[in-house]
């Protein structure tokens, strides 16, 4: 969602409040890392305010996911929050525009969306497991050895 944020910068309020749900993620291009789909709407909330000379936004996400685990590949389910805070300024404001620190908002419009995707991609695990302790496969005969010991020898 593209918010629009005029009314902060231009003094008329202190804070922006949003909340929303992120339906269908394909037509978002939020695309989930490989081998992971999400299994449920994205569910978004954060504000966006005026602290004293510049502006900042947070935002909350929950994200259920599916995806398998990097030693057994049975499937893991899970929950996922992204939460982040950055820095917004108006556009024209920054000597450099092209500091990533700082997200520059042209025409007053705030791409919540895309910061959960580029969130999404720096924190989401890159390795999934079912468990702490998951025990893999065997590398010889590929069974499950969450279930118990094979007879291959050791
Ligand atoms: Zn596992
Ligand atoms: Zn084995």
């Amino acid at each position: 969602m593209a918010l629009n944020i005029t009314s902060l910068l231009n003094g008329r309020l202190h804070k922006i409040e949003f909340e929303y749900t992120i339906e269908n993620t394909e037509d978002n291009a939020i695309i989930p890392p490989s081998d992971v789909s999400f299994t449920a709407p994205i569910s978004v909330s954060g504000y966006v305010d005026d602290a004293e000379g510049y502006y900042q936004v947070y935002v909350r996400s929950s994200i259920d996911y599916r995806g398998s685990c990097a030693r057994c590949l049975e499937d893991v389910f899970g929950t996922f929050v992204l939460e982040f805070n950055r820095t917004v300024v108006p556009f024209g404001t920054l000597q450099n525009e092209l500091n990533e620190e700082y997200i520059v908002v042209k025409g007053g419009l705030l791409d919540i969306d895309r910061l959960i995707v580029e969130e999404l991609l720096l924190e989401f695990p890159s390795r999934l497991l079912c468990k702490e302790e998951c025990a893999g496969l065997c590398t010889v005969c590929g069974q499950n050895l969450n279930h118990g010991q094979c007879s291959c020898p050791k």
